[in-house]
């Protein structure tokens, strides 16, 4: 079976977890702590908060920023349902608009047309690792006094216009679930440089305690998203290898694009764009308008009974039956849809070999 995705882990990231296992230290220590420093650090912020999730890290975003029953937040129909649930986690509505059609994140034009009053935060996503067009999202933001959140859970690593990703707005989030370029399990990291959020944040992440008072006092109400000391000991390994798992993840993409290029050429693959470095999260590929849908479904199935797992990344959030609610419709956005029809994640990580790839991209030629 060739796998969607594998960890990177080597002897050193073992070594780590199991010294903390030793060290009776398992939570609240100075793991987490050199963890956050570090990736502060490596991102380019003033404070980084270690969680158990992107999803807890987006939700402390959100409700730290303030956002509350009747505010309206926009943001991408075609990501993870993360990057939704945390908004209505407040009672916020999601006001979701199209995407761009070649960069496959939310169109900033798109976004503009739909602000209104109660708009109070715009959430674009990184999608595929590829940065929102950050300039367009700032210029919005300041122009309509709005929150600017970045879900860069899948961009750890990327540039834009020489800037990290996650380095945007007023806070920024990642997620270090298996798949993810870095891991620690399950994770997650909530970054901002504003003194004040960092402190309501952090009391949030640790059941509204604060840095002052004691463990039983309770300041506001608060969620146990701490992170784990394992959890970190792991992540900051990875850090610390970030470079050499980035590269090893580039060489199979470059690889593939090659591969479709010369024998798949009406297949799109995730391209460059000016200004934008790309990391790579999972290797999403768009199939021709006339496989799209059912035919799509069907590749999928063909691969997989040939030892090859691939994904539907992703479908169109609009039309998740858990944001039936919301009221959105088939051909709300027409764009995201088209992608969501064509969309396939096919085996991405640093074990697979040339001759793998060769074999994932034979079987899809042959199904063609
Ligand atoms: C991975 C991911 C998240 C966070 O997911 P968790 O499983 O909660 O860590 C959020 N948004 C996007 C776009 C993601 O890809």
């Amino acid at each position: 079976m060739i796998k969607l995705a594998h960890p990177d882990i080597t002897p050193r990231e073992i070594a780590a977890v199991t010294k903390v296992l030793k060290s009776g230290t398992l939570s609240l220590g100075p793991e987490v702590e050199a963890f956050e420093k570090a990736f502060a650090r490596y991102v380019g912020r003033q404070h980084a908060l270690a969680v158990s999730s992107g999803t807890s890290g987006l939700h402390l975003a959100v409700r730290g920023l303030g956002l509350k029953p009747g505010d309206e937040v926009i943001t991408s129909p075609y990501s993870f349902i993360a990057s939704v649930s945390c908004i209505r986690f407040e009672g916020a509505r999601p006001v979701l608009a199209d995407i761009d059609r070649q960069t496959l994140n939310l169109a900033p034009e798109q976004a503009a047309r739909k602000v209104t009053r109660k708009t109070k935060a715009l959430l674009p996503v990184d999608i595929f690792g590829l940065p929102a067009d950050f300039k367009a999202f700032q210029a919005l933001a300041d122009k309509h006094q709005l929150h600017l959140i970045e879900d860069s859970c899948e961009a750890l690593g990327a540039e834009y216009h020489g800037r990290r990703c996650g380095s945007f707005g007023a806070a920024s989030v990642f997620g270090f679930y298996p798949n993810k370029q870095l891991t620690t399990g399950e994770g997650g990291m909530v970054l901002c440089d504003d003194d004040a959020l960092y402190a309501r944040m952090a009391a949030m992440r640790n059941q509204g305690r604060s840095s002052m008072g004691g463990w039983l006092a309770h300041h506001v109400l608060g969620y146990n998203y701490r992170m784990p000391e394992l959890n970190a000991a792991l992540g900051r390994v990875q850090l610390s290898r970030l470079k050499a798992i980035l590269a090893k993840r580039k060489a199979v993409a470059l690889r593939y694009r090659k591969l479709f290029a010369e024998n798949l050429p009406d297949f799109q693959t995730l391209a460059d764009f000016p200004g934008s470095k790309r990391s790579w999260f999972v290797f999403a590929i768009l199939v021709p308008p006339a496989l799209k849908g059912h035919k799509r479904d069907k590749l999928i199935m063909a691969l997989q009974s040939s030892g090859i797992q691939s994904a539907h990344y992703f479908p169109a959030l609009h039309l998740q039956p858990a944001l039936k609610d919301l009221g959105y419709r088939v051909g709300d956005f027409p764009a995201a849809e088209d992608a969501s029809m064509r969309s396939l994640a096919i085996p991405f990580h640093h074990q697979l070999t040339a001759a793998d790839q060769e074999r994932v991209v034979a079987t899809i030629k042959r199904f063609v």
